[in-house]
């Protein structure tokens, strides 16, 4: 029988990479919540929309479409924004529009309808511990800030961004503790997940320790 899986931890731990490879191989569905953080950023940032109003924030997201495909594409009313809502600034954008309580809410609210039944994997900050609270897997995925770091240089390299080491390593440290600091939602480990700190682990290591984690797998 499916289940839903709750993957949540700090920036760039490689969640997604993760989440995407187990719900191809699960048949499930991936939810990347924290695109849909950054397309509100790219669209505010964008349109000309004051990103640290939240009033004017929330108005925007009541008239915006955000889709995630299957395939791992986001669409933002109706335009393919996958690539662009990667960079280093809608990553710090993303972050300052999550620390708003009612764009949080807004947002959850579209996570809950979409994950509705079982067979999903999200991964994000508040699944654990807001989203999914009744996941019946529930990890949260660490790593070093350092190891995180290399890994956003590499993947920035292969998309062709131009990148440099330590500055991403301090927007890493600037986006944990704005994410673990804030009032509505901080990052936190729900208290019945599992913590995986996967520093020295590749990727198919993260995907086989988590099978294994599976209530059908134990
Ligand atoms: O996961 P990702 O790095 O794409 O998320 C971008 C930002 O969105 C995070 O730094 C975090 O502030 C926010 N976020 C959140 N809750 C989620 C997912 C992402 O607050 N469930």
């Amino acid at each position: 029988m499916a289940i839903n899986i709750a993957l949540d931890g700090p920036s760039a731990a490689g969640k997604s990479t993760i989440a995407k490879r187990l719900a191809k191989k699960l048949n499930y569905v991936h939810l990347d919540t924290g695109a849909m953080y950054r397309c509100v950023a790219y669209k505010a940032i964008n349109t000309g929309v004051d990103i640290a109003s939240e009033t004017d924030l929330c108005k925007m997201i009541v008239s915006t479409e955000i889709e995630l495909k299957n395939d791992g594409s986001i669409l933002l009313d109706g335009k393919i924004v996958t690539n662009e809502i990667r960079t280093d600034a809608i990553s710090m954008g993303a972050s300052n529009v999550s620390a708003f309580k009612e764009v949080r809410a807004l947002l959850v609210a579209q996570q809950q309808k979409m994950a509705r039944n079982k067979g999903y994997i999200m991964d994000g900050r508040d699944i654990g511990t807001v989203v999914l609270p009744d996941a019946e897997l529930k990890v949260f995925m660490t790593a070093s800030a350092e190891a995180r770091a290399q890994r956003r240089y590499k993947e920035n390299l292969s998309k062709g961004f131009d990148s440099d080491l330590n500055q991403i390593i301090e927007e890493i440290k600037a986006r944990d503790w704005q994410d673990t600091h804030r009032q509505h939602s901080p990052l936190k480990k729900a208290d019945d997940a599992v913590v995986l700190d996967t520093s020295d682990m590749n990727i198919d290591e993260v995907v086989a320790a988590i099978e294994a984690l599976l209530p059908m797998n134990k």
